[in-house]
Order: structure tokens, then C-alpha cells, then sequence
């Protein structure tokens, strides 16, 4: 099985350009203590048992973390083992995570990936990717039917402590509007980059700090530019504003207890 390239060998990411004149574009190592002074500290607490942590991800794709939850609550209640949830009827497993959306697609999912993993392990316990070189752990978890670089970076991060930068859509959207990627670098293809571009034991907080940036501040709709404290250095800011796309001065800014709020 061909390993993924580690940090050494991947080529490093062309800095991008903010338009016009200025500061060069904030980077990762940059953004990082703004973002901490801001949030606060993150504290890292294993979520889920890998394997757990695994049907989860696939749960929560396209749909809130709350909806997540009640399906895979849902699951575990009607199967209280991963041995029953692979053995039993695909409708029945549906039903089960009905609450998560998309639980005609998800419930096969679901059970292949249970499948492949008992097929080479013969259990389902998988936290032997704890010990595994990273790149290695990730192609582990990639070949698995329908993983993806983010659902492996979730479960090597949240499960297993690992220095993996799991990118989702919150995340993609900040970094590339700072100028942390290019314009038409995917999300896919963000991770790695992302993962290069900080030490490995910020790779946790940082995930943090950009997706909650994301929620809360720098919106997909209406960002609160005139409220971030990224604002002096980011690349889209002046465009965004320009074309009247920022949020008005004064609406919708978090309260100083928002910002707070644990993480
Ligand atoms: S300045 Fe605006 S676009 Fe840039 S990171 Fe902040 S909220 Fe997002």
C-alpha cells in the first residue's frame, strides 16, 4: 500500500498574494496566536473509541452535529455492538440512523466500512493507528470504502490525538479568504497543506480556532469583517467589502461572552 508523502516530502505551498499593495498574507503560525488570544485555549479530549469515532464522521456528513448525534445514539441503542450493525438487514440499519439525513446512502456506507475493517483486522478495533507512522495511519483509513482525507483526519485527531488537519467547510472557506491556500485549492487538497503549515502539536487547536472563526465570525454569508481580528492582513477582506458583501458595522457582531464561549 503506497503511503501518502510525509511533511519532507511534500512540495511546499506558493504563498498567495493579497491584491494590491500592503502586508503580505497572515500565515497558519501567524493567524494561530490571534485566533488563541481571541478564543481562549483548547483543551484536546478524546471524543469517541476510533472505530466509534469512524461511524460517526459518516453520520455527521451533510448534516448538523446535533442530528449526528441522535442517529448514532439511535444505532448504537437498536445495535449495541458493530458486530450486530454489520450483520443486520441494510433497512434496518436506515431506520435506525433515519434522524442523520441521507440514511439510504449512509446505512450501506456504514456497513462496508465495518465490513473492510473486520476483513483486515478481524475485529473492529482500529487504534492500533495510534502507533502508526501518520501518512501510513491516513492511507489506512483512506482505502476504506467512501473515506475521505477528512474523515480520516477526524478520527486520527478527535480519536487518537494525532497531528491530522481535518478541513471541512468552514474551515476551507477562512483559510482560502485569508489566503492561507490558493483560490482553487480544494478542500482535499487543503489538508495537507494546512497540516504543513503549523507545528504538529497546534494541529488540534488550530482546526478550533479556524472552524469556530468560521461559525461564528467569518460567516459563509454576511462575514463580520469589521469584528475579526484577521481583518488587517486578509487577502478577500477588501474585495468582500468592496462589493458590499461584509456584514453592515454594527449587526450581527459576537458579544464579548460569545467569543468566549468554551470551545
Ligand atoms: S476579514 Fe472578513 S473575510 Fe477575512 S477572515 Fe475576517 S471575517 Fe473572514
Amino acid at each position: 500500500m503506497a503511503a501518502a508523502n510525509s511533511r519532507a516530502e511534500r512540495p511546499a505551498a506558493a504563498p498567495r498574494r493579497r491584491k494590491g499593495r500592503g502586508a503580505a498574507p497572515y500565515t497558519l503560525r501567524e493567524v494561530y496566536p490571534l485566533l488563541a488570544d481571541y478564543y481562549g485555549e483548547v483543551e484536546h479530549r478524546p471524543r469517541l473509541p476510533p472505530i466509534d469515532e469512524l461511524v460517526w464522521t459518516i453520520l455527521s456528513q451533510h448534516t448538523s452535529d446535533l442530528n449526528a448525534g441522535r442517529a448514532y445514539d439511535s444505532l448504537r441503542a437498536r445495535f449495541p455492538t458493530w458486530e450486530r450493525v454489520l450483520a443486520a438487514p441494510p433497512d434496518e440499519v436506515e431506520n435506525a440512523i433515519r434522524h442523520g439525513g441521507l440514511a439510504a446512502q449512509k446505512a450501506p456506507r456504514i456497513q462496508s466500512v465495518l465490513a473492510a475493517v473486520r476483513e483486515r483486522t478481524g475485529g473492529f478495533d482500529i487504534a492500533f493507528l495510534a502507533e502508526r507512522p501518520l501518512a501510513e495511519a491516513k492511507e489506512w483509513l483512506r482505502s476504506l470504502p467512501g473515506v475521505g482525507p477528512k474523515t480520516a483526519a477526524v478520527v486520527l485527531s478527535f480519536s487518537l490525538g494525532r497531528p491530522a488537519f481535518a478541513v471541512d467547510t468552514h474551515i476551507h472557506r477562512v483559510a482560502r479568504r485569508l489566503g492561507l491556500i490558493g483560490p482553487k485549492v480544494s478542500a482535499d487538497a487543503a489538508h495537507d497543506i494546512l497540516e504543513d503549515a503549523i507545528e504538529p502539536e497546534r494541529v488540534f487547536p488550530a482546526h478550533v480556532y479556524l472552524i469556530t472563526h468560521g461559525r461564528r465570525v467569518c460567516k459563509a454569508q454576511r462575514p463580520l469583517c469589521g469584528a475579526c481580528v484577521l481583518a488587517e492582513r486578509c487577502v478577500e477582506r477588501p474585495d468582500l467589502e468592496a462589493k458590499g458583501l461584509t456584514a453592515r458595522p454594527g449587526t450581527g457582531v459576537p458579544s464579548p461572552e460569545l467569543a468566549a464561549k468554551p470551545l
